[in-house]
């Protein structure tokens, strides 16, 4: 019997995984220059964290990796990342006099959704977001916009472009709820299934609908910006005074609403816009949130946040050709003849490790040419070898593998401070 993994899952191996790591840690570096500091939340949640009442969207209704424990406790994987920080900030009462306002968190991690696998469509993705709990200010809308632009500019990535919306509060969504109706419901027997079911409990999801027969009635469907209240119509209006302010170019999408019933006000996404980048092209996504908290139990508390995909990260990089430097090389090889200088070398590796160097040795016993083979596949900077005359003499013969020379050093010399040999080693080579 032999398995694959599960379906619309990914194994991410060594070779690929430091691409990972690079733009992870990228992602990272950005967001603390922007003082978020990191939460992390369980991969699992009771279901009605991630589900809430109401919620009629793909992601709840169709997509959701939930299952009774043991316990007979309904819990669910997480399809996303700002419902558990929402917890998590209701639960540690982080809205507290002792934290500092707005308060700023980060998350990268896995979710999981059950879709469709496709190109930049898993089952068990990874996201890198950030939330802002506390500030209405339209200034935090246009930050967090701004940040993840920057995200993209740091890597180099060229081709993108910012789409905003606006859903406006309560109120104003209230006003075009109804307008959307009573335009839809005319062509509802034109509409899809899915779409006809939501046309009375939530006609938005309308707009979000990727069936084609959808799309084109939704083309000509009232626009939710004619709807806006004075509040709310002021806040756009300063989202995009700012976005000005610097420089950011945008375009607006006037039927654009994101996957999850929860957002008002501003919404955006960051989409590639490079040639062969493929039909799925929504690499960054977010926008405020201002009911969440109070519906989660917190007291009412304004909140802005986003989430990129860090798959479609890196399908931007590989559909623009941008190269992530990884190291390559490694700093020392141990090359060690004969059984009798098993003992020594393990000293020598662990040593040389400990000094700072990154370090390997052959372990198979193998002959000198063989292991320097392998030195050269791991690019090592340096060789040491040691055999049994070697050992006699308690020496060892440092080699520069770029000049190919080579000066012996004792034993007690290397123990003592590598460093000072592999300084004098690499400059030979200069
Ligand atoms: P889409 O319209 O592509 O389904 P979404 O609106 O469901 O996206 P969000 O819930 O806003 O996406 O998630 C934010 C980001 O997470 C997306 O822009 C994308 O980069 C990434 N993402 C979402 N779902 C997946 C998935 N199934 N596989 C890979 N990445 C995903
Ligand atoms: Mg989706």
């Amino acid at each position: 019997m032999s398995y694959q993994k599960p379906k619309g899952t990914q194994d991410i191996l060594p070779g690929v995984s430091e691409k990972w790591q690079y733009v992870e840690e990228k992602a990272r570096r950005l967001f603390e220059k922007y003082e978020f500091h990191e939460l992390r939340t369980p991969i699992f949640e009771h279901y009605e964290v991630v589900s809430r009442a109401g919620d009629t969207t793909d992601i709840v209704t169709k997509e959701m990796y939930d299952f009774y424990d043991k316990g007979n406790r309904h819990v669910a994987l997480r399809p996303e990342g700002t419902a558990p920080v929402v917890r998590a900030f209701v639960e540690h009462k982080l809205f507290g006099n002792d934290f500092v306002k707005p308060y700023k968190v980060y998350y990268q991690g896995p979710m999981f959704r059950y879709e469709r696998p496709q190109a930049g469509r898993l089952r068990q993705f990874h996201q890198m977001g950030v939330e802002v709990f506390g500030s209405n200010n339209p200034a935090t809308d246009v930050e967090c916009i701004a940040m993840a632009l920057n995200y993209f500019r740091d890597l180099n990535v060229k081709h993108l472009k910012l789409v905003i919306n606006s859903l406006g509060d309560q109120q104003s969504r209230q006003a075009y709820r109804q307008a959307l109706i009573n335009y839809l419901e005319p062509l509802s027997d034109q509409l899809s299934q899915d779409s006809r079911r939501r046309l009375h409990d939530n006609p938005l999801r309308v707009l979000d609908s990727k069936e084609e027969e959808d799309k084109a009635i939704v083309k000509n469907a009232p626009s939710i910006l004619d709807y806006l209240n004075e509040e709310s119509r002021h806040h756009f209006e300063q989202v995009k005074a700012m976005l000005d302010a610097l420089n950011i170019d945008y375009q607006i999408d006037k039927n654009m609403v994101r996957g999850l019933d929860y957002y008002n006000h501003t919404i955006f996404e960051i989409m590639s816009d490079a040639p062969g980048f493929g039909a799925i092209t929504t690499v960054c996504a977010g926008g405020r949130y201002n009911g969440l908290v109070e519906e989660l139990s917190g007291p009412a508390t304004p909140g802005f946040g986003f989430a990129m995909g860090v798959e479609r990260v890196l399908l931007t990089l590989e559909a623009e050709n941008i190269a992530i430097p990884v190291k390559d090389y490694l700093d020392v090889y141990i090359v060690n003849i004969g059984q009798e200088t098993n003992i020594e070398a393990l000293k020598l590796v662990e040593t040389v490790r400990y000094q700072g160097f990154t370090a390997d040795r052959d372990y198979m016993g193998r002959k000198p040419k063989a292991q320097f083979k392998t030195a050269n596949k791991l690019k090592a900077q340096l060789v040491l070898t040691l055999g049994a005359d070697e050992l006699t003499k308690q020496v060892v013969t440092v080699k520069n593998m770029t000049t190919g020379e080579q000066k012996e050093f004792s034993l007690a010399a290397v123990y003592q401070d590598f460093a000072s040999i592999a300084k004098e080693m690499l400059e030979i080579g200069e």
